[in-house]
């Protein structure tokens, strides 16, 4: 163990993001000798915070890692962007150099009880609920993590909130050292990030890490239909009381969870029902279908985070009005507009190959999808089978396309686009009315943009400018790729 520090420990952040600055900041007020490590992609914004660290006395290497910096160094913090393989970093560990990331800190330093959440999708918006369920019950939260803040700017502050919220990725999962979640929540696991791990079962065994340090008064919250998580669970059993959801209609609690569970008719439609033996085992029933939550996987969201804030406590009636008053985050999932039709839903956050699985089978209508981007590992044909029942035509775009291509268009019809306003096109020539054009791409966006959130906003002008064209009146030309092509 090497937190608590000792007041002469000289420590090492590595990366100036946000967290890697945050991170600089809370160990100056520990009043620790800090020095900081950047490879060179923090960007513009960390200029600004070099200058306040210089002015502090801290010792800023800025253009790439040195040995003798990281082995010289009683300890490391890593910021989550760093892989944990690169040389300097195993320099450090053959030096026996402690390498933690923020969330080890937690142990020694955060004083309120926190409500973890991770998973392979369904992260932000499990964690932004699980907050609006705590305030509605006029709680302080603080969410963050992943998400946002990072957990350091809340450690260096007065820690005045009563819940912190955090939304974990799997590489801070990794540097977590004996971090303990009061409540831990694990959304599902399906293969992603495969290019920073060795293989599946390893990003799968990151995920698991939520659970390593919880304590038998501690809560275990999980998926129960997801397949890798059974397997994990039988493997490796959990110390926590276990709590299980989205049991799909299976009766009563699972034998396999000592706390209770959803139980069944919880389709599609019908309120979710919950029975907690530790809050007295009464059912409870949530009403979904006026609300952002109602389709999936938005239900089995919402199940998650209802019960991470009712084992934190939160009553019934608040967390109804949470549910009622949550606004979906966007680019998830988003319907943007309907043009001669024709919805258009702006799904660009779904990175991965199982964010777009649940996109596609939660569609009720025939499905032209654009897929692509940068590639992650992943593989391309666990895509198939939703897409031949969903999707009838695909357009590919970015420098996975060939990949994608090879892998998917033996089942459908498949198109490539030179950029995403061109895919819009060839997609809105493609859909008639009734049907969807559903911008999901299972991959990232760093080969075209500069993140998720900027290839949804050209998604939703690509879509804005064919309303232009259509110039609100007559009919549009539509079905057939080279006449939109003039058209457009
Ligand atoms: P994360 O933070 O894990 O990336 P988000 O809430 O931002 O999760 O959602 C990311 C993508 O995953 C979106 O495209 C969304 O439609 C999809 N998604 C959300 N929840 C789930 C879930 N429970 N299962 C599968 N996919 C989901």
């Amino acid at each position: 163990m090497i937190v608590p520090f000792k007041a002469t420990d000289h420590v090492l952040v590595v990366g100036l993001g946000r967290s890697g600055v945050a991170a600089a900041r809370f160990l100056l007020g520990l009043g620790l000798k800090v020095s900081v490590s950047e490879g060179g992609q923090a960007g513009a914004a960390a200029s600004s915070a070099v200058t306040w660290l210089l002015e502090r006395g801290v010792h800023c290497e800025l253009d790439g890692h040195s040995r003798e910096l990281f082995t010289s160094v009683d300890a490391i913090v890593v910021s989550p962007g760093v892989p944990l393989d690169i040389p300097a970093l195993a320099a450090a560990r053959q030096a026996g150099v402690p390498i933690i990331g923020e969330l080890a800190l937690a142990p020694a330093y955060l004083q309120t009880p926190v409500i973890a959440i991770t998973g392979t999708n369904g992260k932000s918006t499990v964690t932004t609920l699980v907050g609006e369920l705590l305030r509605a019950n006029g709680l302080q939260v603080f969410v963050g993590g992943n998400l946002g803040v990072p957990l350091c700017e809340y450690l260096a502050g007065p820690q005045d909130a009563d819940w912190v919220v955090l939304e974990l990725s799997s590489f801070q999962l990794d540097s977590a050292g004996a971090f303990r979640p009061r409540i831990g929540v694990l959304l599902n696991i399906s293969p992603d990030h495969l290019d920073r791990y060795p293989d599946y079962a390893a990003y799968a065994a990151s995920k698991w890490r939520i659970f390593a340090h919880q304590e038998g008064d501690d809560y275990a919250v999980i998926n129960v239909v997801d397949r890798e998580i059974k397997e994990l669970l039988e493997r490796r059993p959990l110390r926590a009381r276990t709590v299980g959801f989205n049991l799909g209609g299976k009766p009563g609690p699972d034998s396999a969870l000592a706390d209770g569970a959803w139980d069944g008719g919880s389709a599609a439609g019908e309120p979710i029902r919950l029975s907690l033996s530790s809050r007295g085992g009464g059912q409870e029933n949530y009403e979904l279908a006026a609300t952002a939550l109602a389709v999936e996987p938005n239900r089995q969201n919402a199940m998650a985070a209802i019960l991470a804030a009712r084992l934190a406590g939160c009553p019934p009636q608040a967390i109804r009005q949470g549910l009622a008053a949550f606004q979906p985050l966007p680019h998830r999932l988003a319907l943007v507009a309907t043009i001669a039709g024709v919805d258009f839903y702006d799904d660009s956050k779904a990175t991965n190959i199982g964010a777009v699985i649940s996109a596609l089978q939660g569609m009720r209508q025939p499905v032209v999808l654009i897929a692509g981007g940068l590639d992650k590992g992943g593989d391309y044909r666990l895509l198939l089978p939703v897409l031949r029942e969903k999707v009838k035509a695909l357009v590919l775009i970015g420098s996975a396309r060939e990949k994608m291509a090879a892998a998917l268009a033996s089942a459908v019809l498949t198109e490539t686009a030179a950029d995403l306003p061109a895919a819009v096109q060839t997609a809105f020539a493609q859909a008639a009315p009734g049907e969807a054009v559903l911008l999901s791409p299972a991959c990232a966006s760093f080969d075209m943009f500069s993140g998720y959130a900027q290839r949804g906003e050209v998604f939703r002008r690509a879509v804005a400018d064919l309303r232009t064209v259509r110039g609100g009146s007559g009919p549009l030309l539509r079905g057939c790729p080279v006449m939109a092509a003039i058209l457009l």
